[in-house]
């Protein structure tokens, strides 16, 4: 990430805005944010598959579901926040290909952390699950709270927005899919 520019640019915002960008509070604003940006960001140079190389061929074939997985991420029409859980689920192939459930969260929470749309963000976990695993099928659902609906526009606090993506099984049988929604939505 080219810190230089982000700093020099986040300065010249605060100008625009109409504040004093060397005012006590925002001096070390500009340098705070690149830092900043360099984290939250991390997810523009990470490679979120190379997180499933490390598998086990278990001979397992039941469905897995990791749910309640916590992210933060960043709209891309505001440069907002957009925060909530993402559940997955997958069917292992025929080796039985799992990975630790570790590593199903490090794969959401680094395609979490670029600027995007919630709609593409749970298709890239789907199709990273997929290259990575090759299971029979993948399902992910995303649940999020979008600042850029309660900060401003419409202003509707408590409104969440779901996504959905399916592959493989989850897309082709009905009766999987319906195992998937009854894991994820039980208390
Ligand atoms: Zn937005």
């Amino acid at each position: 990430m080219d810190q230089k520019t982000v700093k020099a640019s986040v300065r010249k915002m605060l100008v625009a805005i109409g504040e004093d960008p060397d005012r006590e509070g925002l001096a070390d604003t500009p340098r705070r944010v690149a830092e900043m940006y360099e984290e939250i960001f991390a997810g523009l140079t990470a490679n979120p598959v190379d997180e499933l190389k490390v598998g086990f061929e278990l001979g397992h074939h039941e469905m897995i579901v990791v749910r309640d997985i916590p992210f933060y991420s960043m709209c891309e029409h505001h440069l907002l926040p957009f925060h909530g859980v993402a559940h997955v689920g997958y069917i292992p192939n025929e080796q039985g290909r799992v990975v630790g459930i570790s590593k199903i969260a490090r794969v959401v929470d680094l395609i979490a952390r670029k600027p995007q749309i919630q709609e593409r963000m749970v298709s890239e976990i789907a199709d990273c699950i997929n290259d990575g695993l090759a299971p029979l099928g993948v399902a992910v659902v995303i649940e999020a709270e979008h600042m850029c609906m309660i900060m401003r526009g419409i202003k509707k606090p408590g409104s969440r927005v779901i996504t959905s993506a399916l592959r493989g099984a989850f897309k082709n049988n009905p009766t999987t899919r319906a195992e998937f929604m009854s894991l994820v939505n039980s208390k």
